[in-house]
Order: structure tokens, then C-alpha cells, then sequence
């Protein structure tokens, strides 16, 4: 009875966060980090160090086939070479750096001086060397240096001045804060790519102050606060004038999408100033009055990051990672944080009141859905097994952006269901997605 009460509820408004602290807090060194060397879709690193090995922070530890490199974060001792679950509930090798102190390396150490921006070999190999995989040259996967030719030439770049979990504000105050350093970065852009469009997206209100700063420099999109205007997928596709489908990188079409904080690691990268070794992150949530943003050294965990505000996880139910609604719960606090943008805290009971429950066919789903996708059937066939059957319903184009689950009275894991319908069909043997569904 109280589950069927619990159908009738108000369902929440997105959440969001009421206010924030500006200033973009440092997270001292932690006492140990650990670098992941493989990021699904992204660049695959190789360890370049050795267990027992000193290293000191700014140090190349890990390297792709391509040149990739990623950075020892503090300076301390390779304890091990090992596994662990990424925020992304992935498994992944990974680099323990212990701490035990020891000097950084200074960026002439690091890099051979500034690199031109006309240059583009030289700037893509720096990127590289940098731990900013260029966009323009990365496709979501490893690819060959071959492949990449066969890529279409990059004809838009966006660069994403506002993230579209509405509780991050990384990228808006980064924005703010370096608002000359990222123009900069933008007159790189357009040196680099003289023949592609540049587009900044930026939040609605900010349109006063970015005007006179930008718009000789970028094509500006404001976009409003709410959460279903900024699904970035559905940005691009009204920007570049055609549907990208959600399996298929942005890069196979000629499209680079790059978040501020990249713009400003591109123009210390082509500076020579420091490679890519921290990152910021916004943390809000239940009893968090103002969202606080810090910097952090990348790999170390979600414990050290909120320790270091005071928080502690035992007050917390589900800390989420990535953004409440894209994000992935965590069932550890020792799981370390890298490319993330997003700690979402919750602290009510978020125990679902059934396991599964059944759908009531209200249909909230399907009409919040961005992409049209029949929600409420698909779902409910992959709940009885009937993945083949939902081939005609296009399950794939789902961006798993969490609108459905977020309105559905019944609580039910309809993104799961996609997320597991989409993976059965790339990758299960009951029907191969990528062949067209021949036996
Ligand atoms: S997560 Fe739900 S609402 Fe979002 S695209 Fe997928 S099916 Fe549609
Ligand atoms: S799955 Fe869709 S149709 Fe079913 S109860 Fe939830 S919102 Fe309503």
C-alpha cells in the first residue's frame, strides 16, 4: 500500500543548486592517487614506470600508442601497478602513487617552450604531450594515426561554457574567472581550424557580460536553466543542423566538443606552462546550502575530495558522481576521481520501494523523452526479454540523460533497461546491432 501511495506523489523538480561559492577551492595533495590507464571510449594508456619507481609530479607515467600521455599527479613512490573500479563503474589498470613527497617538476623540465598555434603538427603533439587529447584528432576511441585521416575534416567545434547537469558550474566559473585566458583560447581554436565554425555555449543570463567579450570570437548560444534545454547531444544537433546518433562519436562527423576547462589546459599546454594534472569539480546535494567548486589532483578519491570540505560520507546515503541526472552512484568513497565534473550528494532514503515496479502506463516517460523514444514499451519489453522486439522502437538513440526515470512515478530503472538493451544488442549474442540483426 505505501509503495502504491508513493505512484501519487509530486514527483521533485530537477535539481538544481539555489547558490554557490565563486572562488574554486585547492584540494591539497592527498596521500596517495591512483591514475586509471583506461577510459572506455577514450585514449588506453601503458604504464611508463615501474613499481618502487620515485616519480614526481608532472612526470609522464602513462602513454598511449598515439603519444597520450597522463601524469604522475603528486610526487611519492609507484607503490603497485594494479586494477580498480573507475567512477564509471569500470575496471581499469591503474597507477598507485604513494606520497611520500619530493619536488614537482618545473614546466621547462616538462615541455620544450611555447608552440605556435599556426603550427598544427606541433600543437597536436603537444596536446598530447600535454594530457589534452585534441579533440579534432580524437574520435572517442584509440585510434590509428591512419585512421584519423580518414576522419572528415572538423567543420564545427563546440565549446561548452555551461555543462548540462544543471548542479555543475565548473565550466561557468572557469568561464568567469579566466574569461581572457579562454578568448585566448578561442583565437587558438580558430588559427588551428580556420575553415570550422566555432559555437561558446554560455547560460542565458551571462549574455550582458559575454557579449562584448566573445562575440567576435565565437558564434554564442545561450542556453536557459533548465536541465532538458541543455542535453548537450541535443544542443550539437540543433547547432550543426542534423541528428548525431547517440552511438556515433561526434569526431566521425566532423564535430569537436570541448568543455572550457579543456579551452584554458589547451592554452597552458601550447604555453608550456603545466600539463593537464588537475581538475575541478562541483560538489552539491542534500544540506549543501551553497555548491562548493574545488580543484583537485587528479586520482585522488572521492573520501580525500569531500574530506577536505569538511564532508564526511558516512552522512550521506549515495554519493553520485557525474551529476544527479547522468551520473553514477558509488559504492566506495575510496574510488578515485579524474575527468569527472560532478559529486552529487544524497542523504534521503533513495531505497526503492520494489525491486522492480510494475509500469502504470502513464506515459510520463514517453512525452519528457528528447528523442522521441517510445518509453514506456520499450522498457517493458526488455523487462520480459523481448530485446529483438524493440529493435523498430530505436532504443539506441537514447542518450540515457535520466528524464524518464526522473518522472516516472513508479520509480522504475528505465535507463538501466536501455542501458542494458543497447549493450545486449552491440555486444550480446542474441542480436548483433553493429551487422544489421543478422543471425
Ligand atoms: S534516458 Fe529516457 S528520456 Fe532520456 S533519451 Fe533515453 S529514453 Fe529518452
Ligand atoms: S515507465 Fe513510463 S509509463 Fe511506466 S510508470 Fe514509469 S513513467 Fe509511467
Amino acid at each position: 500500500m505505501q509503495g502504491l501511495l508513493k505512484l501519487f506523489k509530486k514527483k521533485p523538480i530537477l535539481p538544481s543548486v539555489s547558490d554557490h561559492d565563486p572562488v574554486i577551492r585547492q584540494v591539497e595533495d592527498p596521500d596517495h592517487v591512483v591514475i586509471p590507464l583506461d577510459y572506455p571510449g577514450r585514449v588506453r594508456y601503458l604504464p611508463t614506470v615501474e613499481a618502487g619507481e620515485k616519480v614526481r609530479k608532472g612526470q609522464v607515467i602513462g602513454k598511449s600508442r598515439l603519444g597520450n600521455c597522463t601524469f604522475a599527479t603528486i610526487s611519492g613512490t609507484v607503490k603497485e601497478i594494479t586494477t580498480t573500479w573507475t567512477s564509471q563503474s569500470v575496471h581499469s589498470p591503474a597507477i598507485v602513487i604513494e606520497n611520500n613527497g619530493g619536488q614537482a617538476m618545473s614546466a621547462e623540465e616538462i615541455f620544450d617552450g611555447p608552440v605556435r598555434a599556426d603550427n598544427k603538427e606541433a600543437v597536436i603533439a603537444r596536446m598530447r604531450a600535454a594530457g589534452v587529447n585534441p579533440p579534432w584528432t580524437f574520435s572517442g576511441r584509440d585510434y590509428t594515426d591512419g585512421e584519423i585521416e580518414d576522419l572528415p575534416s572538423i567543420q564545427s567545434v563546440i565549446i561548452t561554457g555551461i555543462r548540462q547537469e544543471t548542479t555543475v558550474l565548473t565550466s561557468l566559473l572557469l568561464l568567469q574567472q579566466h574569461a581572457d585566458k579562454v578568448a585566448d583560447g578561442l583565437k587558438r581554436i580558430s588559427t588551428l581550424l580556420p575553415d570550422a565554425r566555432v559555437w561558446l555555449t554560455l547560460p542565458e543570463d551571462l549574455r550582458s557580460w559575454a557579449d562584448p567579450i566573445f562575440s567576435q570570437l565565437a558564434e554564442l548560444v545561450y542556453l536557459p536553466k533548465n536541465y532538458s534545454a541543455r542535453i548537450e547531444r541535443e544542443v550539437v544537433t540543433r547547432l550543426v543542423g542534423h541528428r548525431i546518433p547517440s552511438r556515433e562519436s561526434y569526431r566521425s562527423h566532423g564535430i569537436a566538443v570541448m568543455d572550457v576547462e579543456y579551452v584554458l589546459a589547451t592554452v597552458d599546454a601550447l604555453d608550456g606552462v603545466s600539463p593537464f594534472m588537475q581538475k575541478c569539480i562541483t560538489i552539491s546535494g542534500s544540506g549543501i546550502d551553497k555548491a562548493i567548486t574545488v580543484r583537485f589532483p587528479m586520482g585522488s578519491s572521492l573520501r580525500h575530495i569531500l574530506a577536505s570540505q569538511g564532508l564526511n560520507i558516512s552522512d550521506y546515503t549515495r554519493p553520485v558522481v557525474g551529476g544527479p541526472m547522468m551520473g553514477f552512484a558509488q559504492y566506495s568513497d575510496l574510488t578515485p576521481i579524474t575527468y569527472n565534473n560532478g559529486i552529487f550528494l544524497i542523504a534521503e532514503d533513495i531505497t526503492p520501494f520494489d525491486a522492480i515496479a510494475p509500469c502504470i502506463f502513464c506515459g510520463r516517460c514517453t512525452r519528457v523523452c528528447p528523442v522521441n523514444i517510445q518509453v514506456h514499451m520499450v522498457n517493458r519489453m526488455i523487462e520480459f526479454g523481448k530485446i529483438d522486439a524493440t529493435k523498430g522502437l530505436h532504443p539506441e538513440a537514447c542518450h540515457e540523460c535520466g528524464l524518464c526515470a526522473h518522472v516516472c512515478p513508479a520509480e522504475r530503472p528505465i535507463v538501466q533497461l536501455l542501458h542494458f538493451c543497447n549493450h545486449e544488442m552491440s555486444h550480446g549474442e542474441r542480436f548483433n546491432w553493429t551487422d544489421g540483426g543478422k543471425p
